[in-house]
């Protein structure tokens, strides 16, 4: 799942990831106002967020010990993060493991298969997306579900599919094109800068939903009354996204503006929980690309350069399955690279061994024997002011993600 309602045990799972774009969900935020799923329910332009413009959760980027070397010489800060879709500070790493996800499936059957995918665009007729009144089930029938058909009959084989809850109003278009300051950045990126500053979105945008797709096959524009299936080429030509590298930013994009549903709280002990998220997924594989497996399309040597090349891409790394950013020395400036990294609910263990007990210096065993105790009594893993460790310790810190450059 892409995202997870936010709950306090993820603070301390920070290695507890596990995103999966095929069920990519919308976050489900309000603890306060419990109103219970209902896919009849009306839908508007204030049931949503657009990620990155709400608020960040509690201990969010707080920097704690999260690994240590095997042989204990090193120790490993990470950032912790609240993982809410709407934190400032959370959403691009959200967006860069859900990008990640959906473009190791895009890249691994474009590969497999020798093809490109394009780019086009799901809707109801203009006439209907604005006036019409939205529930879930409408936008399950006459979006995705007709998308998935009507495409089918058009030439697509099946793609990844994104729900977009906002439009941009005509005028906003307009002027961004007479002065062309989305160039090379997209109307988003722009409009997003706009709201961070302070400015009110449905100043830019209004309620319209509607569906972007990344799709194999050979799509042909269509449009009858009730479905549109288009390309965002003036000639209704479909564009081919050429490199992975065009797959990784038009993705992001893509999900810089899906809508973070802020209206309804879907309880885990609601007996029908998985299928009211399945119904509000805003990312969907279909077709094609549904129930596949993109480490068994490729040989594994080509699917680990596909994995490190799309890490690479998004200023992360690819480690030994494990999506992460690169850890530094803050110290002496070196890479961790070779140091064999263990999780912190290990270290009990570990300093069970008694070869590797008596290997230690004593102030190394005086640190380690310490952090015990402290998560002992604390319930968390320190930072490095809550315990320092002596100068015989590496201390490696992850450095914080790349900022919100949009
Ligand atoms: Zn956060």
């Amino acid at each position: 799942m892409i995202a997870t309602p936010y709950e306090p045990r993820h603070v301390h799972n920070p290695e507890g990831i596990n995103y999966d774009p095929s069920q990519g969900t919308f976050e489900y935020l309000s603890p306060l106002d419990f109103t219970p799923f209902n896919a009849l329910a009306p839908i508007n332009a204030h049931s949503f967020q657009l990620p990155g413009l709400g608020s960040e959760g509690p201990l969010c980027g707080h920097q704690h010990l999260s690994h240590f070397s095997s042989d204990l010489k090193s120790a490993r800060y990470d950032l912790l993060s609240c993982r809410r879709i709407v934190c400032p500070r959370c959403w691009q790493d959200w967006a860069r493991r859900s990008t990640f996800e959906i473009v190791l499936r895009i890249e691994a059957l474009a590969r497999s298969t020798g093809q490109r995918p394009y780019r086009c665009v799901f809707s109801v007729s203009p006439e209907s997306v604005s006036h019409d009144s939205w529930d879930w089930d409408r936008v399950n029938t006459s979006l995705f579900h007709r998308g998935y058909r009507r495409s089918g009959n058009h030439g697509v084989d099946g793609g990844v599919a994104i729900f977009h809850p906002f439009r941009l109003k005509p005028k906003v278009k307009r002027q961004l094109r007479k002065t062309g300051i989305h160039n090379g950045v997209g109307m988003w990126a722009v409009v997003r800068g706009w709201v961070k500053d302070g400015a009110d979105l449905f100043e830019f945008a209004s309620f319209g939903p509607h569906v972007h797709s990344i799709v194999f096959g050979s799509p042909m524009a269509h449009s009858c009354d009730d479905f549109v299936l288009a390309f965002d080429d003036k000639n209704g030509v479909p564009q081919q996204l050429a490199t992975t590298k065009d797959v990784v930013a038009f993705t992001r994009y893509l999900l810089s503006h899906v809508g973070v549903l802020m209206d309804f709280t879907i309880s885990e002990d609601d007996p029908h929980e998985k299928e009211h998220r399945r119904k509000t997924h805003a990312i969907r594989s279909f077709g094609c690309l549904h129930h596949i497996d993109p480490e068994k399309l490729l040989p594994p040597a080509e699917y680990e350069a596909l994995a490190k090349e799309i890490a690479g891409l998004l200023d992360m790394e690819w480690v030994d399955g494990e999506l992460r950013y690169p850890a530094s020395s803050r110290d002496i400036g070196t890479s961790d690279e070779g140091i064999e990294w263990l999780p912190i609910y290990k270290l009990g263990q570990h300093l069970a061994d008694d070869a590797i007990y008596k290997s230690l210096s004593p102030s190394q065993r005086d640190f380690w024997d310490n952090v015990v105790t402290f998560m002992g009594l604390e319930g968390h893993s320190p930072n490095t002011s809550e315990l320092k460790p002596p100068p015989d310790v590496s201390v490696f810190e992850t450095k914080p993600p790349p900022g919100d450059s949009t």
